[in-house]
């Protein structure tokens, strides 16, 4: 088929070829952090060079090409946004495209007490802020570096510039955190904020800890949480592996996401834009496209662009198996964003 006839077949809605509508984007903008969050990447982290990173017109022309195809949701994620240069400018640019009905961001909130209200102005809505811990100790120890005091200021940051929603985020580790389920939950709910509680995924492979000996699943969580707070399903879902309950008394929801333990690929909505440009059709598979050489080769061409991410969607597998005694997946979370 020549090139006129391939733009003319490029449908304005994702469909996989499993039914699955896909209307939510993930795009990182940087594989970068000021944390070493155990879990997630080593200790000892080689970055990609800045020329193989997307520019900030490469990020918006995506942003704007998916949301063309149907796209009604994009997150900003990383490795951690906000180390990102320009990101302010980033969130406005694309937060000003039509159609796009949510910009989102998750971050490790440590530089939230400098650019809370600016990302606020310029667009983002609501907020996801990863936490581990509230022990001073064990937030150190488990980001490697990080500063409990300068994470609660980014909250107090993010509460006055008026997010429409503010979620906290917790991976849950056996040994490690998995006692704090109930006090970070108390933290989210006296602060109306939700929380979603995480099952560790094996993506790279880690010195710190033996990823098969950490799991704790979410009903196992779920239990803990219900010797305190009344929890009642809720109907609402984001799509993919999250699922949420209502705390009773409370404007907060608590969520529960379990790749491990029950992935619901078949309501999966997502696909992932890595840092360098990977369309990543999967978490837990590789199968991928590489958009950075379609934009470099063919600066400007949208249609094009369009055309390619249409074409990938087709190799969007139907599920993943993660098996957390096997590393499959090399990538850290940091490549592959959050
Ligand atoms: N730096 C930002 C942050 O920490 O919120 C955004 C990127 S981070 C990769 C996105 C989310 O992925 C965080 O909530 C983090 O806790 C989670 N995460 C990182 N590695 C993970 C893993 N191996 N399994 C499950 N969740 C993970
Ligand atoms: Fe950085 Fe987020 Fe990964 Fe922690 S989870 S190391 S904050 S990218």
């Amino acid at each position: 088929m020549d090139r006129d006839n391939q733009l003319k077949e490029a449908p304005s809605s994702l469909v996989d070829p499993f039914g699955r509508t896909i209307d939510y984007l993930r795009l990182s903008v940087t594989d970068r952090c000021n944390l070493r969050c155990t879990y997630c990447m080593a200790e000892d982290m080689t970055f990609l060079p800045r020329q193989q990173i997307l520019s900030l017109e490469e990020l918006r022309d995506l942003a704007l090409a998916f949301v063309e195809l149907g796209i009604k949701k994009i997150r900003l994620t990383g490795g951690e946004p906000l180390v990102r240069r320009d990101i302010i400018k980033l969130v406005r640019s694309i937060s000003n495209i039509n159609g796009l009905e949510e910009i989102t961001m998750t971050t490790n909130g440590m530089l939230l007490p400098k650019m809370a209200q600016q990302l606020r102005q310029a667009g983002l809505a609501r907020l996801n802020i990863s936490v581990d811990s509230l022990k001073p100790t064990k937030f150190r120890e488990m980001t490697r570096n990080g500063d409990l005091s300068l994470w609660y200021e980014g909250i107090v940051a993010a509460k006055k510039a008026n997010f429409t929603k503010i979620k906290l985020n917790a991976v849950v580790l056996a040994g490690f955190n998995d006692d704090e389920v109930i006090d970070l939950a108390h933290f989210a709910v006296s602060n109306e904020m939700d929380i979603s509680f995480i099952e560790e995924m094996p993506l790279g492979s880690m010195s710190t800890h033996d990823r098969s000996k950490t799991q704790v699943s979410s009903a196992n969580i779920r239990e803990k949480l219900e010797t305190k707070f009344h929890l009642i399903d809720s109907v609402e879902t984001t799509g993919g592996p999250s699922r949420y309950s209502n705390v009773v008394g409370s404007t907060s929801k608590i969520g529960f996401i379990s790749p491990m333990s029950n992935n619901f690929c078949e309501s999966c909505n997502r696909v992932r834009m890595t840092a360098e440009g990977r369309l990543l059709l999967c978490l837990g598979n590789e199968h991928s496209a590489d958009l950075r050489s379609v934009m470099r080769s063919h600066p400007g061409d949208q249609d094009l662009l369009k055309n390619e991410i249409s074409k990938a969607l087709k190799s969007k597998p139907e599920r993943h198996y993660f098996d957390p005694n096997k590393i499959d997946i090399v990538r850290f979370m940091n490549m592959t964003g959050g």
